[in-house]
């Protein structure tokens, strides 16, 4: 058991909700844990895993984070997958199924070792869902993770999907609007941000004002933030629209931090439609950010007066939830994961056009103390919600309900 790290989470939870991981944990001991997902780096899924890993080691489960490669064509296929499963008609060909079941195929030739080794294998989303279907015989237990908004998928690409589902013991969905009629148990679980992360922890005030200097931006103006890949479902032209509309009542910059993931082809033409939005207009701000520019996002979002995540289609949205922790009240869209942290009119604003975006930017930057009044609800409310020890609590919970049975309770010793 790590217990430097766990010590490092109970100086900000307080040592009860630790304590009651070690003892969930501790029945689940050398339980080994298999996470496979498609991409290391950018987008929410590589973050939340790249702190749930060493959490669960750090109480002494045995964990792997495998991560399933592919090629341009396989990457368009799920991309478009994930599109059509978000409520988008794709043209959904015998070709498509072919290259995402051929690619899963090799990869499960790769990672069939660590497959069958794992007592629970988690399976993140649908580019690695296929991989069940080369091991028919196996013993231990598989759980689908799908951490994007499948409440209207588009039909025909849902009912090939549905029947590689139907094969796991368990889905995991970020809330209940998401779920869908399936066989198996599903378990609702959020997800989360880490606080100890370079994304989250506090920086030193210098670092913080190093970004005016860095890109260019006027001190003497508030900034209005949205940090998202370069992608249609996070509205990044309609953000451009709400802060030109904005701008003709009080000044303030906007900026869009943004970059790619490597599981996303379309992100450079999005980025281009930007930029063209943006017409070089001198206090809009679109910056393309390497993947582990950790710091300089977390020095924005606490730079930033207010935050915006306008999309139109939203998993859960860690940006959100980054935004909050940083005492930061958030104009997100009326959609999907957002309206589980943006309580509106008290840790945000739930908008649905440009032009109620802009409405609330004018709002929280002429009201300074409601806006304060505001981050520092959203704070709270992530601490309370949508930090990583309560990710892992469910995670082990789940596990736990396999390992016990339905019947049995899960005694854990009185705090
Ligand atoms: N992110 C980043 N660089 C970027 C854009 C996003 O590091 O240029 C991070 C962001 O801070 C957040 C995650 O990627 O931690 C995005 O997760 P979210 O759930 O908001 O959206 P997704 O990209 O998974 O749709």
């Amino acid at each position: 058991m790590n217990n430097d790290l766990l010590a490092r989470y109970e100086n900000i939870v307080g040592p009860d909700v630790v304590e009651q991981l070690r003892q969930m944990a501790s029945r689940l001991k050398e339980a080994r844990v298999l996470h496979v997902n498609s991409t290391r780096y950018g987008g929410g899924v590589a973050e939340i895993l790249r702190s749930m890993v060493p959490l669960m080691e750090a109480l002494g489960l045995s964990v792997r984070w495998e991560v399933i490669s592919g090629d341009d064509t396989f990457f368009q296929v799920t991309k478009s997958f994930h599109n059509a499963l978000q409520g988008f008609p794709i043209e959904f060909t015998e070709k498509a199924i072919k290259i995402y079941e051929e690619n899963n195929r090799k990869e499960f030739e790769k990672l069939e070792k660590f497959l069958r080794e794992a007592d629970f294998v988690f399976i993140h989303d649908p580019q690695p869902a296929f991989l069940i279907k080369f091991m028919p015989e196996r013993k231990n237990r598989w759980i689908w993770r799908c951490h994007i908004d499948l409440s209207r998928p588009y039909r025909p690409v849902w009912r090939y999907l549905k029947n590689i589902v139907v094969d796991y013991d368990a889905s995991i969905f970020s809330m209940p609007d998401f779920t869908q009629p399936l066989p198996q148990p599903q378990y609702i679980i959020p997800p989360s941000i880490d606080p100890l992360t370079e994304k989250n922890m506090e920086l030193p005030p210098e670092e913080i004002k190093s970004v005016y200097d860095r890109f260019g931006l006027d001190p003497a103006k508030p900034i209005v933030l949205q940090v998202s890949r370069f992608d249609r479902f996070k509205d990044p032209v309609g953000v451009i629209r709400a802060a030109l509309l904005a701008m003709k009542f009080l000044p303030f910059q906007l900026v869009y931090a943004g970059g790619g993931a490597a599981d996303d082809p379309e992100g450079e033409i999005v980025y281009q439609e930007v930029l063209a939005a943006a017409k070089d207009h001198p206090d809009i701000h679109i910056l393309y950010l390497p993947p582990d520019a950790h710091r300089t996002i977390n020095a924005l979002q606490r730079a930033a007066q207010v935050v915006l995540q306008k999309s139109i289609k939203e998993g859960f949205g860690l940006t959100v939830t980054e935004a909050m922790w940083k005492y930061k009240p958030v104009i997100g869209g009326d959609t999907g994961g957002i309206r589980l942290q943006v309580v509106n009119h008290h840790t945000g604003f739930l908008v649905h056009t440009p032009e109620g975006a802009a409405l609330r930017i004018r709002y929280l930057l002429f009201y300074q103390d409601k806006c304060y009044e505001m981050g520092q609800k959203a704070h709270q409310f992530v601490k309370e919600n949508f930090l990583i020890t309560r990710h892992v609590r469910d995670y082990l919970s789940l596990m736990l309900a396999f390992v016990c049975g339905n019947g049995e309770r899960i005694e854990l010793e009185a705090l």
